[in-house]
């Protein structure tokens, strides 16, 4: 026991069953515990770090904002928000860019957003129902939780907010029936379903998902909140088809560190939330604004090549091993299916110093996009000895 791990016991609300490493620092894709041990990130803090820790201009941009100033909150313009917005207005093909603190946020606003485009057009028929995908996961917030397509997050939670309806994915007939039984304004999805298993959704199926909801007059709402900021080799991952969603939403690495979401509103929406009907006290903070430029301004081709360079990199290595059954993903969110145990292998490969993640029965590796080759040579290098074991 150290001072953190007992206060932790005694003060922090048990919903975390953390594993036992203090961190303290990081440098590059590389994290320093309290004993000053070095380990090789490979997740992320779950898909955040995406310029991993320390990186010059990122500090920069932040320490001078908070010198500059901190925050006013959104009765007042600032000028980091504005830049933010046009700039993820024009490399998504959204319109307009309402800021939230968090991916559970951005999705609230965007299951917002839906309602109400349906009340604006269709008036007293309005149609409710949001549909999801079975296996799915939007957050934990209520109505985030009800959109979450897995049944382990639900329980005691209950009752959730009305309206939504849960499809299997990759079934076009399962959401066709849906639509014309019951009356949906939107379809929510990850194109790589992300805690469900790190399982992409087939092309053909995405782009009947596409075809169907315009004809059906729903909106198609992609959650890009793990997949996005460059995560699978594209700034957002819908960009490898040739169509738009009318709703992006992300967070995760959007600040690369700092607590930032947003709900990107498509053109059939831009018009939809009006003054008053949606807030955040923090959204769009000039901090966080200002860290997500830094972010931005370093999601270049050049780096977007690398993590498609690197993710192959892995999977190719991995799948030689006799023992690992699949590696799915794209870019550098990738899960290993293999005959061991994933909780337990992410220990052990922890007590090696890698940091893993897991994502159902899966290994969940999602490094810093940034992480040099030596250092992903290193870790892969061992985490195929883990597995061969
Ligand atoms: C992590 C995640 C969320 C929730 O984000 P929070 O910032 O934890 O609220 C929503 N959707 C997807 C796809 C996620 O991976």
């Amino acid at each position: 026991m150290t001072r953190t791990t007992e206060l932790d016991a005694q003060y922090i609300a048990h919903t975390y069953a953390r594993f036992d490493v203090t961190f303290v620092r990081g440098e590059g894709a590389l994290l320093f515990d309290d004993a000053g041990r070095r380990y090789i990130d490979m997740g992320s803090g779950i898909a955040v770090s995406v310029l991993g820790y320390g990186n010059a201009a990122w500090e920069k941009a932040v320490c001078e904002q908070a010198h500059a100033l901190s925050h006013v909150s959104n009765l007042y313009y600032t000028r980091p928000q504005t830049e933010l917005a046009e700039l993820l207005c024009s490399r998504s093909g959204m319109k307009r860019a309402f800021f939230g603190n968090s991916g559970a946020e951005a999705n609230e606003c965007a299951i917002k957003a839906a309602r109400k485009y349906s009340a604006d057009r269709h008036g007293e028929n309005v149609r409710p129902v949001i549909v999801s995908l079975e296996n799915s996961f939007h957050g934990r917030t209520l109505a985030t939780l009800a959109a979450t397509g897995q049944d382990t997050f639900h329980h005691d939670f209950g009752p959730f907010p009305e309206g939504f309806a849960y499809v299997p994915a990759n079934d076009i007939e399962a959401l066709r029936a849906v639509l014309a039984a019951r009356p949906v304004c939107a379809v929510m999805l990850e194109t790589v379903q992300g805690e469900g298993g790190i399982e992409p959704l087939k092309r053909e199926y995405l782009q009947a998902v596409r075809d169907l909801t315009a004809q059906n007059d729903a909106l198609m709402i992609v959650d890009e909140v793990q997949t996005g900021n460059g995560r699978t080799g594209t700034l957002f991952s819908y960009q490898r088809y040739d169509w738009l969603p009318d709703i992006v939403t992300t967070a995760k690495g959007l600040a690369g560190g700092l607590p930032m979401g947003v709900c990107l509103l498509g053109e059939k929406v831009e018009n939809t939330l009006t003054p008053g009907s949606h807030g955040s006290t923090f959204g769009g903070n000039p901090v966080c604004a200002a860290a997500a430029l830094a972010v931005q301004s370093q999601l270049t081709d050049e780096l977007l090549a690398d993590v498609k360079r690197k993710g192959k990199y892995i999977a190719a290595e991995l799948s030689e091993l006799a023992n690992v059954k699949s590696v799915s993903g794209r870019g550098l969110m990738l899960g290993v299916e293999s005959d061991k145990d994933a909780k337990e292998l992410v220990k052990a490969l922890l007590r090696r110093g890698v940091v893993c993640l897991t994502a159902k029965n899966k290994l969940r590796l999602l490094p810093p996009l940034t992480i040099q080759w030596d250092a992903l040579e290193e870790a892969v290098d061992i985490i195929k000895e883990e597995l061969a074991k």
